[in-house]
């Protein structure tokens, strides 16, 4: 589903991320823990082009977005290619990132109308579908304003889910959060994951990633340490970096 081979990011003479490969397959949920700093949110950005790789490659379900030529230089594939290989995924940020002056359902079809150009009669009932799916289908004449963070990440996560991504990219989205409402985001990440969906998940919820994914991948300054099942990466960590950030979340 997703290819990463030796992927470098620097801002200026920051060197982000040092060569991280990974893989991951159709269906498998992915979580990625680490300290903040440690490119987390910069591989995630990498993957659906919002940020540049200066070394490496990338392939999505197949096709490459970003390879090295001869010389190892990096090298994008067309704008028009680059586009149609990102729409596969889907991201949800840590601050929702919602259009504050649309309506709710307005946010969900926006997207696929203007991307895709699907007839408004023809999305709404999907839109639809998708808030009822998210337990907010009396929401969606409202304002985000008019919404509390849980709601508004839901919502979020209903608009990316309305461009049919193959793979869904989350950062940190209970990050910005009251407590109380954490719950019903991971609720719905849940369910999308019992679905099958395929799904990359920077979070800081341990339990949720304990719970809902298949691997762990621990990072720290740019690398990954090390990568695991929750068992193995919870209540068996190798490496001394990843002892002691689990030790520092408890
Ligand atoms: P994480 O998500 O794990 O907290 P980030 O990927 O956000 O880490 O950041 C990794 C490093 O890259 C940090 O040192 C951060 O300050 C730096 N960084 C992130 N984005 C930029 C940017 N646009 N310009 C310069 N430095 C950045
Ligand atoms: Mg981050």
């Amino acid at each position: 589903m997703l290819r990463l081979k030796n992927i470098h990011k620097k801002f200026n003479h920051l060197e982000v991320l040092k060569g991280i490969s990974l893989e991951v397959t159709q269906g498998e949920v992915v979580a990625i823990i680490g300290p903040s700093g440690s490119g987390k949110s910069t591989l995630l950005r990498c993957l659906n082009r919002l940020e540049i790789i200066d070394q490496g490659t990338i392939e999505i379900e197949g096709e490459i977005l970003a390879t090295e030529d001869t010389e190892g230089k990096c090298q994008y594939v067309s704008e028009q290619k680059a586009r149609e290989i990102c729409f596969k995924m889907g991201m949800v940020f840590q601050q929702f990132n919602l259009f504050p002056h649309m309506t709710v359902i307005d946010n969900i079809i926006e997207a696929p109308m203007l991307v895709k150009g699907i007839k408004k009669e023809l999305i709404i009932p999907e839109a639809e579908e998708l808030l009822k799916k998210v337990g907010l289908f009396e929401k969606k004449n409202s304002y985000p304003s008019r919404l509390s963070g849980g709601q508004k990440q839901r919502v979020a996560i209903a608009r990316a889910l309305a461009m049919k991504p193959d793979i869904m990219l989350f950062d940190e989205p209970t990050s910005a959060l009251d407590p109380e409402l954490t719950g019903e985001v991971l609720k719905a990440m849940r369910q999308l994951a019992l679905e099958h969906m395929t799904m990359i998940v920077v979070t800081h919820e341990m339990a949720f990633a304990r719970e809902v994914a298949q691997r762990v991948i621990f990072m720290d300054n740019g690398d990954i340490v090390e990568e695991g099942t929750p068992e193995q990466i919870f209540n068996n960590p190798e490496q001394p970096r990843t002892q002691a950030f689990l030790k520092s979340m408890l």
